[in-house]
């Protein structure tokens, strides 16, 4: 796997890739990699070469917000990589994005969901993710759907300024328990990671409450949040939105999506879930 730490090396590189006539997948993640990213990684391999970023982005961290203790390992990134046979690992040393940036924005989208409470994350994703598609161009862009609102984000900014690459979405990975693996999943002790497990199953009922015939929205969202109360979790939001995340559901309709943040020991988890009827 070759290791590369400056844009203009990055830039060269995939110039050279597309001259000989490879398409490229790319994966940004923000390293502490585990199977979610792998994932990515193994899916984006079908479609081409791999240029797998690990960067931990200054813009997506709000004040008072975890930039300077977020899991950072280098050398078992570089590894686990090496396993996953990654073509390019981009690796830059130094801040790529600055303060002074030109910033991209979805003013609707920014400040929904996750976005109302932290303010400023997703022009930072947008601005780093639209400096790094500028710079490696790739044919395919893979990114998870457990991040599901950054992923619709993506999707968007992808229609509207970068037609040409394919934004491939991931299914969420899982550990035995339901809980989706995260970097920050580290934050928990053993005995709150095992009880993190009942967000998703929490959210699992719900999605089998919605199967059974329950539309009302109102009721699906008071059941899980209940629930979640019930549980010890703390709520930041809990909605049903139609799945390209343009509006609230009142009566909710196949292929709806189930979204939710709660809080647990001051961790944060996000997750959500597809309602689908299956008759
Ligand atoms: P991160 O390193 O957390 O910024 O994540 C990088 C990419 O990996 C994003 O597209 C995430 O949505 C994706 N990802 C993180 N965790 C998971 C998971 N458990 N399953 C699938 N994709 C994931």
């Amino acid at each position: 796997m070759k290791i590369v730490n400056k844009i203009e090396e990055i830039k060269a590189l995939n110039k050279e890739l597309k001259k000989a006539g490879e398409k490229i997948s790319f994966i940004p993640t923000m390293g502490k990699l585990h199977e979610g990213h792998a994932a990515l990684i193994k899916e984006a391999l079908k479609y081409g070469k791999a240029i797998v970023s690990i960067y931990v982005n200054p813009l997506q961290f709000g004040k008072g917000e975890d930039y300077d203790t977020y899991p950072r390992d280098n050398d078992g990134d570089i590894k686990f990589l090496e396993e996953l046979k990654a073509d390019i690992l981009f690796i830059p040393l130094e801040n790529i994005t600055a303060e002074t940036a030109t910033f991209v924005v979805n003013p609707y989208l920014s400040n929904i969901l996750c976005g109302l409470f932290r303010p400023g994350h997703f022009q930072g994703v947008l601005t780093i993710i639209m400096k790094l598609f500028s710079a490696i161009n790739p044919s395919f862009a893979f990114f998870g759907l457990k991040d599901y609102q950054q992923y619709i984000m993506i999707k968007k900014m992808a229609e509207d300024y970068y037609p040409d690459i394919k934004i491939v979405p991931v299914p969420t990975v899982r550990d035995t328990g339901g809980l989706a693996l995260s970097s920050r999943n580290l934050y928990l002790n053993e005995k709150d990671r095992k009880h993190a497990c009942n967000f998703y199953k929490i959210l699992s009922n719900t999605a089998s409450l919605f199967n059974s015939g329950e539309i009302s929205a109102e009721k699906l969202t008071l059941f899980t949040t209940l629930e979640l109360i019930k549980n010890g979790f703390h709520i930041d939001y809990v909605k049903i939105m139609d799945k390209e995340l343009a509006y609230e559901k009142k009566a909710a309709e196949n292929g709806d999506i189930l979204l939710s943040a709660v809080r647990l020991s001051g961790v944060r988890l996000i997750d959500n879930i597809f309602l689908v009827r299956t008759e």
